[in-house]
């Protein structure tokens, strides 16, 4: 369809991307083939040069996926995108794209604790190294980059603390040194917030998570916008010199998209983390429906929030759009209608009392995952985080009795019944 017919948000996340060779199918049909045919020899060779823009083989790109890749570029107000097997899978390459051994990030010390261990654990057996900040001091930032530091990776919002981060300041203090903003946006979608117009350099998204929307499928996306000179300095002569290994491509040399060209020729095509057909077939599905489904989310936020304040047994409430937020401020700015549907709590009784509501929960499944159309809950101290020390879940906003809720889209007052005989259950223990 042409792009011209699709100004509005819930227009694209139905059409942007379509496919324009599938005769009558009105939806995106799953092409589950390894491989594609070619013409001839010349035409083979074109493909391998990126001189023809079509399918070799599914590892490296297949038509289902290329529509969920495309319409999430546009939802996002980007340029291109890659699709992974996973969020992990997503975050990995974003980093590998742009760092070799020896080479070193600075992250936010919030971060979703796979993307924690990732950064601590197996990065550095690669020689890759992270410096960890504080999320709130932004000071800290400029003197934690090193020469070899090549990117700032954040979250646009902070797991499971829900702290909020400036993002067009830790954008500034990227560029400033001549390195790229990466922000994991998964908590927020792109409808809540679009990173890329606020400085941001490639935005990743768990698309497992709401984009999936229903629990049914793992993913990953990057996207980027294409702004990013890779050539201002000597940092990336991975993107300024010949891909002697493609060709002779010079990343930054293409028209659009170096960074997700060079990770489908490179990543992609040397370690295969790919999606598959079908999970992006899913999520083309989650998608259609993903602005009712966050509006209706936040909304049961909102309300379970008025009943969490009112409550004798919560201590206190992370959520950025409450007033007396740390991050009230940034919310207004960032997340004017709503910081999405997840949000931490603090129960009395601490450890125990935290478990003990979890465990009488009904409607609230207890499971490690988040942004499903179902209600979750999870005591990350734990679960999610146990593998950290004490000291470790401090310094990534894990209190004993913190409470992570993701609100789903069953009706507020059976979600608010379930949440108040769970909180009778801490004083009958
Ligand atoms: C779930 C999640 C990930 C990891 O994604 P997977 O699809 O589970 O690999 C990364 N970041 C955030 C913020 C997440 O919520």
């Amino acid at each position: 369809m042409n792009q011209d017919f699709m100004k509005h948000f819930e227009t694209q996340q139905l059409h942007a991307g379509e496919l324009p060779n599938t005769p009558n199918a009105c939806t995106t049909p799953i092409y589950q083939s390894t491989a594609y045919v070619f013409d001839d020899c010349e035409h083979a060779a074109d493909r391998f040069a990126l001189k023809d823009e079509g399918y070799i083989y599914s590892r490296l790109g297949n038509p289902t996926v290329s529509v969920l890749e495309q319409r999430l570029a546009a939802l996002e107000g980007g340029t291109g995108a890659i699709a992974t097997a996973s969020g992990t899978a997503a975050i990995t390459y974003a980093i590998l794209n742009i760092c070799n051994s020896g080479d070193h990030i600075v992250a936010a010390s919030t971060l979703y604790g796979g993307t924690y261990q990732l950064f601590n654990s197996t990065l550095p057996k690669l020689g890759v190294t992270t410096s960890f900040v504080g999320p709130d001091q932004m000071e800290d930032w400029a003197p934690a980059i090193q020469d070899n530091t090549k990117a700032i990776f954040i979250e646009s919002i902070g797991n499971p603390g829900l702290n909020l981060i400036d993002i067009e300041k830790a954008a500034e203090v990227a560029h400033a040194h001549g390195i790229p903003l990466l922000v994991d946006s998964t908590f927020a979608t792109p409808y809540l917030l679009q990173p890329l117009k606020y400085g941001a350099d490639v935005v990743i998204h768990s698309t497992t998570k709401f984009i999936d929307g229903h629990g049914t499928s793992l993913g990953g996306i990057i996207i980027e916008n294409s702004r990013f000179d890779w050539a201002q300095n000597n940092k990336f002569p991975d993107f300024t010199e010949p891909d002697v290994h493609y060709n002779g491509l010079i990343y930054n040399d293409l028209e659009s998209n170096p960074f997700t060209t060079k990770i489908r020729t490179q990543l992609l095509r040397d370690t295969g983390a790919s999606m598959s057909p079908f999970n992006a077939f899913l999520q083309i599905q989650g998608l259609t429906t993903l602005s009712l489904r966050v509006e209706r989310h936040v909304e049961n936020t909102r309300k379970i929030i008025d009943f969490l304040q009112d409550h004798p047994k919560v201590s206190w409430i992370a959520y950025p759009n409450l007033p007396d937020s740390p991050y009230y401020d940034l919310a207004q700015k960032y997340f004017p209608q709503g910081a999405g549907s997840i949000l931490a709590f603090g129960t009395v009784g601490g450890r125990k009392g935290g478990e003990t509501f979890a465990n009488h929960l009904k409607i609230f499944k207890n499971v490690a995952n988040i942004a499903d159309a179902k209600s979750l809950v999870i005591h990350p101290a734990s679960t999610t985080h146990s593998q950290l020390s004490e000291e470790e879940q401090l310094e990534a906003g894990v209190t004993p009795d913190l409470i992570r809720l993701s609100v789903g889209l069953e009706h507020a007052d059976d979600l608010i019944g379930d949440l108040a005989q769970a909180f009778d259950a801490i004083q009958s223990d």
